[in-house]
């Protein structure tokens, strides 16, 4: 059996990075596996893959910032498996820029798919849950969302928004048997990162501000999400797990 057996999970933005280990590892657990994203090609090829290995896996296009996207996502879901008990709210996108540098256009832009992204997630997901007898909600926020960190304003605004509107439905949906926790990642590696840590001195600094002394892995947030998403966390709700090396220990 195992960890996830017999579960439902939706995973936004699961075509690569954090978003894909968590799906490969979810149906490895058991759990029947839904990825939504822009990057239909690559979401297509995990969907296979997990296929391939004896997995149940669908893909359907999501721009988490398209209220009708998460209607049809969420009627998809309902359609094909009739259930949800897991949903990870991941999709995002970066912006290194401090407050003077990012323009209004920025700022909406970002704050639309990290805020308002997890909102639609959560209000369009939440009915086919309480309907499936409760679940576990896991958003996908930053230790930018926990601190103040250099040059990343929006983005910062944007996952501190997150960090509380996980309370808030913790909260609000815990007599449903929703529970909604989220992760705050350091540094990982994956596209979002290759750029800025592809500068040997940002990377010298990251590694010597975490007292673990490496970046993260995609791994490493998955396994979190799997103890969020599994029955292991019955008693955990409005919780923040940080998975960052030691970097906010300080
Ligand atoms: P990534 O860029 O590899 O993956 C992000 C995924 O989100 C991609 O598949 C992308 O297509 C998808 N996405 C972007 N905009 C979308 C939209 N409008 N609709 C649907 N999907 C969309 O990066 P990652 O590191 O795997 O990031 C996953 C999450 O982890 C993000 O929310 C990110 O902010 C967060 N995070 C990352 C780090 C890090 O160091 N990599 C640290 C803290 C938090």
């Amino acid at each position: 059996m195992g960890r996830l057996s017999g579960k439902v999970a939706f995973i936004s933005g699961g075509a690569r990075g954090q978003g894909a280990a968590e799906a490969l590892l979810f149906a490895k657990e058991g759990a029947k596996v839904i990825i939504g994203d822009i990057l239909d090609i690559e979401g297509e090829g995990i969907v296979e893959a997990i296929n391939n290995k004896g997995g149940e896996a669908r893909y359907v296009h999501l721009d988490v910032t398209s209220k009708d996207d998460w209607e049809s996502s969420a009627q998809e879901i309902d359609k094909n498996f009739g259930q949800l008990h897991i949903l990870v709210n991941n999709a995002g996108i970066t912006l290194r820029r401090t407050v003077e540098e990012t323009t209004v256009e920025e700022w909406d832009k970002v704050n639309e798919i990290n805020s308002k992204g997890v909102f639609l997630g959560l209000k369009y997901s939440i009915p086919l849950m309480v309907r499936s007898g409760g679940g576990s909600i896991i958003n996908i926020s930053s230790i930018a969302g926990l601190i103040g960190m250099g040059n990343i304003a929006a983005y910062s605004a944007s996952k501190g928004a997150v960090r509380l509107l996980t309370k808030s439905t913790a909260v609000q949906y815990g007599e449903k048997g929703i529970r909604c926790n989220s992760i705050h990642p350091g540094v990982i590696e994956t596209d979002m990162t290759k750029e800025s840590m592809s500068d040997e001195l940002k990377r010298q600094s990251v590694l010597d501000a975490t007292p673990l002394g490496s970046l993260g892995t995609v791994n490493d947030i998955a396994m979190a999400a799997l103890y969020l998403a599994s029955d292991e966390s019955r008693y955990v709700t409005g919780t923040e797990l940080v998975v960052d090396g030691g970097f906010t220990a300080k």
